[in-house]
């Protein structure tokens, strides 16, 4: 059994604060300071550019993501890491449509995240594709034999739905298109089987539910079966065969390897790899058993004390992430009255209260003192006050 106590005694939770934010930026886990540090001292300062070599710079990439490919059920030497999400995002639906030249469809539904829609959208812009945006529920009736790419974020952002990866990536494989998923609320928030799935692409942020610190490198995961056939458009020296030969054109390294872009952010990689190492002892199964747990216990707990706010997630734990949204009309100023007594979850337009329940930190007493607090702003309309309708620029 997973030890959840040890594992909430890695992470500095700030005095008097309930987190239930993790969704959005993961806590600090102690030993990525000490590490960062470290690196500082013993990497940058004394190695200079020998880092590369010596330290290890240069295939961290690498190391790091095959750390993340236990928690996505990928095997090692399959994911890589580096730039952003939103990047990485565009490196998969690039490549994967590059796979289906003679079609035109890449499909998305309207509860996946702008980013994701904006970079298809521009992307089918520049290479005379149609992105097609249906709900969430139509998705799997839209496949048909046009489609290039089914392009799906598997946790819904706002209402925390979780999409069925298995039966999706099967009906999109049937009418010939390749998958993309992107697991930005599922990677270390539930128990995700790529390899099991058989997709063809994945990729996903590290900040969120893996801990790695604000602007933490994203990562991207190709099936071996494209892994030499796959061509990423935004072709950069570190994914060249040879990037030291400084060829004028463009080769190709093999695999994975090619999805690199540019120069990795080693210290923000830091922090990510030292963050990584409270889930050596952390079994999926028992990550997911804890998530339903907790967000059982809030959906309950929430609709015996707040009758004023109505749930806007699934009601079936099989169908959720590891959030849960309630919907309110003056969501905004609850949630700032919220945060102004402690418990930190997050609002997303136009009406929703967002909590995230990350099981490594995240227990049955944050629960109960999140469901007291909110029913107590709720009851005496403390949420009614001028200083919480201001809207800051971060929401
Ligand atoms: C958080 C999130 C992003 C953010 O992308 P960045 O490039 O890291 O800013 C993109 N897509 C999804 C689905 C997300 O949840």
């Amino acid at each position: 059994m997973t030890d959840f106590a040890s594992t909430r005694a890695a992470f500095h939770l700030p005095e008097g604060v309930t987190y239930l934010d993790g969704n959005s930026l993961g806590p600090m886990p102690h030993a990525a300071k000490a590490r960062v540090a470290a690196m500082m001292q013993d990497e940058w300062s004394e190695m200079l550019i020998t880092g590369w070599n010596k330290a290890g710079w240069y295939t961290q990439p690498r190391r790091v993501g095959d750390r993340i490919a236990r928690l996505i059920g990928a095997g090692p030497g399959q994911v890589v890491m580096g730039d952003t999400l939103s990047i990485k995002v565009f490196q998969a639906v690039s490549a994967a449509r590059a796979l289906r030249p003679d079609r035109r469809v890449i499909l998305s539904d309207n509860g996946n995240f702008p980013s994701d829609l904006y970079v298809a959208e521009g992307l089918a812009r520049a290479v005379g594709a149609e992105l097609r945006v249906v709900a969430p529920e139509e998705v799997e009736a839209a496949i048909d034999d046009h489609l290039a790419v089914l392009m799906i974020t598997e946790v819904d952002y706002r209402t925390g739905r979780r999409h069925d990866m298995r039966s999706l990536t099967a009906r999109a494989h049937d009418a010939g298109a390749l998958t993309v998923w992107d697991l930005a609320h599922s990677a270390g928030a539930v128990d995700v089987d790529l390899t099991g799935a058989d997709a063809d692409f994945a990729v996903g942020c590290t900040y969120k539910y893996l801990n790695g610190g604000p602007g933490a490198p994203a990562f991207i995961w190709v099936h071996p079966r494209h892994g030499d056939a796959a061509q990423p458009i935004l072709q950069g020296w570190m994914g060249h065969k040879s990037p030291f030969a400084f060829d004028l054109g463009y080769a190709p390294a093999p695999g994975i390897e090619r999805m690199r872009v540019g120069t990795p952010p080693v210290i923000a990689m830091t922090a990510l790899d030292a963050a990584l190492d409270v889930w050596d002892d952390v079994n999926l199964s028992d990550l997911r058993a804890r998530s339903v747990e907790l967000t059982e216990a809030f959906i309950a707990r929430v609709e015996a004390a707040c009758p004023d706010l109505t749930l806007h997630s699934p009601r079936d734990p099989e169908r959720r992430g590891s959030q849960v949204g309630f919907r309110h009309p003056q969501g905004y100023a609850v949630m700032q009255a919220l945060i102004a007594n402690g418990v930190i979850g997050d609002f997303r337009a136009p009406d929703v209260l967002r909590f995230g329940f990350a099981p490594l930190y995240n227990d049955l007493d944050d629960v109960e003192r999140a469901v007291d607090t909110l029913s107590r702003i709720l009851r005496d309309e403390s949420w009614n006050n001028e200083q919480f309708h201001k809207q800051a620029a971060v929401t």
